[in-house]
This record gives C-alpha cells, sequence and structure tokens, in this order.
C-alpha cells in the first residue's frame, strides 16, 4: 500500500481507536493522525503484520504504539509486546510515548531496557512485571538467555529503526530474538530506508506484511525565498523572535506547529514578548476561525500560529512569512504550507526550523520544491541591536521631516541653559525615555557598540551543557540525570519578571521526608537543573539543602522536595515560571515516576558491540547517538 498525505484527513476517532487511547491523543493535542499513522494503524488493529518506510519525524512511534496499547490485556503483567530499538535513548523515548498515550489504561507498565544499566535494578523491575519491553537488542538477548524474561504470552513485535540496527552491527541478534520468540506473534518492522538485508529479514520472520511507504510529494516549482536554521528545541522560541525581528519586509506570519496545544502554548509565548498573536486550531468554532483570519486581514494582529488542518485554505495577502516552526510530517504538507504566502503576486518568504535529527528533511524538502533551500543562522544580540536602532533612527528622522517641532527646540535649549547639559546627552536620556517600553538592546547584548556584533556562544547541546553546570556545582558524584544541589543558590539569576526583593528562607526539618514533585518544563524546553534550584530557591525560599534529586524528561522533570508542603507554598511552586513556562507544580502519583535515565557510564559490551567491518551489506558500522 501506498499513502499520500491528506489534509482533508479525518481525526484520529475514524481509526478504530479505543476511548482511552483518543482521550490520550485529545490530552497531547494531537489533531489528525499523520500520514503514516493514518496509513499503519487500521492494519494492525487488524493484525497484520506490517512493512513500514518512515524516518523518525514522521509520527511513525504512535503509528505502532497506539495499536499495541489498544491490544494489552491489562490484567496480565506479563510482556506482551516487545519493542527493539537501536540505541537506549530510543528506547526510552519510545517507552516515555508509551507512557503518554496510555495515560488513561490505570495500571499499564513499560519497562525499557537498555545496555549499561544495572543488571540488578533490571532484573528486579522485570520480576515486578511489565506489558511492554523496550530495549535494545543486546540487553534483550541477555535477559532471554538468562530467562528473567520469557516472552511466551508476546503477541506484538516491533522493530524500530531497522536500518540503524543493521549498521550498528545488531541485526544477528534481531534474527535471534525472532527466531526466539512465538511464531503467532504480530510484527511490524519501521526502517527509514530498505536495503536487501532488512527485506530479507522481512520476508523471513513477518507474514504478508502489508507495506506502508509515504509518498513523497511531486515536484513543484515555487516562488516563495526559503531558508532554514539549524536549532535545538530549547533555543526555537529565542530564534523565532529574533528572526521575525531583522526579518526584512515582514508584515504578518503565519506559524505552523503540530498540536493544538502548540497553537495555544506559542501564541501565549509571543504574546508575553509584545507580539499580536492568535492560536489557529482545531478546536475554534468556524465563527471564531473566522474572526481570527479577518483581524489578520485588518491588521489587528500579526502572527497567526496554527495547525495544518485548521490553516486550510487561508488566503490572505498580508502574510509575508509563513514559519515552519515544527517540521511538517512530508513534502507535500510543507508545499501546502508555504503556499500561504506570496499571494496576490508578493514574494513570499518560508522559514524552516529544523533540529539536527531532522536535517534530513531538508534535502526532500529541496528535491520536492526544486529549489535550494539557503542557511540562517540564528541572529545575535548584536544583530537585534542593530536592526531596533536602525528602526528608530527612521523614525526619529521621520518626525524631523513631519512635525512641527518649535516648542520641543525651546524646551531642549531651555534644559541646555538652566541644566548645564549638552544636547547630545539630553538626546541620550529622551532616546532611553522613548524605548524604555521596548530597549534597543536585547539582554546580553554588548552594553556600549550596537553596530558592533554582540556574540552568542551556539547553543551547547543540553547534555553537554547541563554536565558544565552540574560540574560547576560540584555534583561529580551524582548518578546520570540527577542534580543534587551542593549548596542552596543565594544569587538569583536575572530572569524576566523576577522581583529583586529577597524571599525569606523557609526552614525544614533536618533529614525529613523528601517527596517527589512535577513540574511541566523538560528537557524539550531546554531547561537547565540549576535554573531549576534557582528559581525555586529563590521564588519559593526553598533553601538549595531541602532540594533534592532533579531528573530532567522530555516535556516534564522531577524534584525532590521536602514532603507535604503547605497550600500556600504548594501555590507559589505552581505559579513559578522558568523559560517562561509555569511550572504548576505537583506531588507526583505513586508510580507515576518512572526511572528512565540514560547511564552516565559508558555502556560495557552488551549492547555496543565492537564494530564488525564485515557486515552483510558493507555498509560501516558506526555508534550514531541520537540527538535530542
Ligand atoms: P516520531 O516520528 O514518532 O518520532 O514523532 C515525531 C514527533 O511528532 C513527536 O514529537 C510526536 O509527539 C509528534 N507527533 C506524532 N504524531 C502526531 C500527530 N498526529 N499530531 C501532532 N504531533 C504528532
Amino acid at each position: 500500500m501506498t499513502t499520500s498525505p491528506d489534509l482533508n484527513a479525518a481525526g484520529f476517532d475514524t481509526l478504530g481507536l479505543a476511548q482511552p487511547l483518543l482521550q490520550a491523543l485529545a490530552d497531547v493535542g494531537y489533531e489528525t493522525p499523520s500520514p503514516i499513522q493514518a496509513a499503519c494503524i487500521p492494519v494492525l488493529l487488524a493484525g497484520h503484520d506490517l512493512l513500514g518506510e518512515a524516518q523518525t519525524g514522521t509520527g511513525k512511534t504512535a503509528a505502532f504504539a497506539l495499536p499495541l496499547l489498544q491490544k494489552i490485556d491489562l490484567k496480565r503483567a506479563v510482556p506482551q509486546a516487545l519493542i527493539l530499538t537501536p540505541t537506549r535513548e530510543l528506547a526510552i523515548q519510545v517507552a516515555e510515548a508509551l507512557q503518554k498515550y496510555a495515560h488513561h489504561m490505570p495500571g499499564f507498565h513499560v519497562l525499557p531496557i537498555y545496555g549499561g544499566q544495572s543488571m540488578v535494578v533490571q532484573l528486579r523491575a522485570l520480576s515486578r512485571g511489565a506489558h511492554v519491553i523496550v530495549g535494545t537488542p543486546g540487553r534483550v538477548m541477555d535477559h532471554l538467555e538468562r530467562k528473567s524474561l520469557v516472552l511466551n504470552n508476546l503477541s506484538m513485535l516491533v522493530l524500530d529503526e531497522a536500518d540503524e540496527m543493521l549498521r550498528m552491527g545488531f541485526i544477528d541478534d534481531v534474527k535471534w530474538i525472532l527466531e526466539h520468540t512465538p511464531a503467532t506473534r504480530q510484527t511490524a518492522l519501521f526502517s527509514a530506508t530498505m536495503p536487501d538485508v532488512i527485506r530479507r529479514v522481512a520476508h523471513a520472520h513477518l507474514r504478508e506484511p502489508r507495506e506502508v511507504k509515504i509518498r513523497s510529494a511531486t515536484s513543484t516549482v515555487v516562488a516563495t525565498s526559503q531558508s532554514y536554521c539549524q536549532t535545538h528545541t530549547g533555543q526555537k522560541l529565542e530564534a523565532l523572535t529574533r528572526i521575525l525581528e531583522v526579518e526584512d519586509d515582514f508584515d504578518a506570519a503565519l506559524i505552523f506547529v503540530r498540536t493544538k496545544t502548540a497553537t495555544v502554548e506559542l501564541a501565549d509565548k509571543l504574546e508575553a514578548r509584545g507580539y499580536s498573536v492568535a492560536a489557529l486550531n482545531g478546536d475554534l468554532t468556524q465563527g471564531l476561525r473566522e474572526q481570527v483570519i479577518e483581524r489578520l486581514k485588518a491588521g489587528t494582529i500579526d502572527i497567526v500560529v496554527a495547525t495544518d488542518v485548521a490553516a486550510r485554505g487561508l488566503d490572505v495577502a498580508r502574510v509575508s512569512h509563513v514559519i515552519n516552526y515544527d517540521v511538517p510530517y512530508d513534502t507535500e504538507a510543507y508545499v501546502h504550507r508555504i503556499g500561504r504566502t506570496g499571494r496576490a503576486g508578493r514574494t513570499g518568504r518560508a522559514i524552516l526550523f529544523l533540529a539536527p535529527r531532522e536535517m534530513y528533511m531538508l534535502k526532500l524538502i529541496e528535491r520536492a520544491t526544486k529549489q535550494k533551500i539557503s542557511a540562517l543562522t540564528m541572529p545575535t544580540p548584536g544583530e537585534v541591536a542593530n536592526r531596533r536602532v536602525a528602526q528608530f533612527t527612521q523614525q526619529v528622522v521621520d518626525i524631523i521631516k513631519t512635525e512641527k517641532l518649535d516648542f520641543f527646540f525651546d524646551v531642549v535649549r531651555r534644559m541646555e541653559g538652566e541644566q548645564d547639559i549638552a544636547a547630545r546627552e539630553i538626546a541620550a536620556a529622551l532616546a532611553w525615555l522613548a524605548t524604555r517600553e521596548r530597549p534597543l538592546q536585547m539582554p546580553g547584548a554588548n552594553d556600549h557598540a550596537p553596530r558592533e556584533l554582540a556574540s552568542t556562544p551556539a547553543p551547547a547541546p543540553a547534555a553537554a551543557q547541563e554536565r558544565k553546570e552540574r560540574k560547576a556545582a560540584g555534583a561529580t558524584t551524582k548518578p546520570a540525570g540527577d542534580y543534587a544541589p551542593s549548596e542552596p543558590r543565594r544569587e538569583r539569576p536575572a530572569k524576566e519578571g523576577r522581583s529583586d526583593t529577597p524571599v525569606k528562607q523557609r526552614s525544614f526539618a533536618e533529614g525529613g521526608t523528601m517527596q517527589r514533585y512535577r513540574i511541566e518544563i523538560g528537557r524539550n524546553q531546554g531547561v537547565l537543573p540549576k535554573e531549576i534550584v534557582g528559581a525555586i530557591a529563590n521564588e519559593a525560599g526553598i533553601a538549595g539543602k531541602d532540594i533534592g534529586q532533579i531528573n530532567l524528561f522530555e516535556d516534564y522533570s522531577s524534584v525532590e522536595l521536602p514532603a507535604n508542603l503547605s497550600d500556600d507554598l504548594m501555590d507559589i511552586l505552581r505559579r513559578i515560571r522558568v523559560r517562561q513556562f509555569a511550572l504548576k507544580t505537583r506531588v507526583m502519583e505513586p508510580g507515576e515516576f518512572v526511572d528512565t535515565r540514560p547511564p552516565r557510564r559508558a555502556p560495557p559490551a552488551g549492547d555496543r558491540k565492537k564494530p564488525d567491518w564485515k557486515k552483510p551489506d558493507g555498509a560501516k558500522p558506526v555508534w550514531k547517538k541520537r540527538e535530542h
């Protein structure tokens, strides 16, 4: 089966998914199935084997995770599904995704197992029972051999990123595992490419698989000028606002994100930064949707943050920019999106944000649009300041040309005489006054010379940055992903919107009980443990010594704090903002915390075998680390 993306695709409710899963999808704000999901979910629900050609970013995890979850019998805490992934990072990511989609399946338990993690911990976790195992081939094999993992009841097996497993030298382990699982199981194999070796594995181990491949768009020549900006997720908002400031001929922008929730979140953040903006998503009634479009046409708002479905057919001539804030699932969606600019004979401009692991989309889009997409780097604070100074200068020049200023000449002359100050000083003070609401310099820009570009260091990958911070804080002996401050932070990090009045430190009983709290900011938002500590210490007055382990996950984190905090303090903790995200702190439910931290130690032999230079496809095996 070959499918093409269909922007008129119906929602998830037409695919045969059960209510708890539909509820979880509504919670995470997915509006429509991605093409690979629309194609795979019914096939897998019907019990067929499946061979899917799909890259990361297409939504393939949910494509297999949702049908898999639907088939789980929660009453039997034995492994009913196994997902093999090439790396522990992917294993963790997939386990987190399953946990998210199973939010309304009480008692559901997924266990990631991978090389490098303590065997003792894994054996204990396995003995407690899990419905789904997500693991790397080497470690899964170890457990099967030790009989600590028994797969007699396995009804579904997923091979995720099969070509990656091949490249990493795991293919023999994968075949071994396939041979040691019940032949009655349903099997799904996903791979970004389909080399012969993978096809042979599929032929030998899959039963009449249905093939799903997302056809790429037919080439279209577009008139829009296109650029891309490579950024890590945590830097995207900053990059977006800086780019919007320095772009030439900016009139209005349509910004595309993937989820309904993201439309509202991003619109809120842009509004907080002074933009006139509205969200456009499938939850809006037709009337409200039209209102947003009318406001955009009339110029009362300049930015609309939309999902693909909600922006379908939108035709507003003043949209000068289309921003692909979240990368589209495929090239056809991209072409649809950028078709919303360059209307009424104007030249449009399209900007695409790509995380390092999404860079493969670039070539595909260039091929589909028959055009080179130029690289754009995040403007430095100095560049932004230069642009603001240029705009301010133009305003001053225009006022001198158009306004009658005689009265004001007198005011200035009087100031010069009475106060004995030079006109240049008066002008500088007035410039400061005039730009007080929107300072010409960005925080971090060079203090003195707007014409000199103040450099911002290239964004360090979150993990490296985190290591640096941990080291600086003296936390050298803590296990991976954990952060326990060595001493209370006294200084208040300079953050927007924080008052400078010191907060009274609270005291808690020495050695008192600690509890795990959940906060709604995580790795994807680029947060660093020291920022969490700083905010909690400074805003809530909880001393660093009373703040325990911090574990960062994709979109949230856990923090250990004293148990049974007062309602007042909980209220403060809920409202504290870090990187503009309200922490919405709450106590974690028992069992909610899944310790999926990758170990810091280099993994031993288990999963990371020595490269074998004579792999069947002749490909050079490499140890590849997934980007986050
Ligand atoms: P994947 O290709 O599975 O790694 O998914 C890529 C990203 O797309 C993940 O962040 C998912 O949460 C997100 N995603 C997957 N399916 C959908 C959907 N139907 N609507 C919006 N976002 C989605």
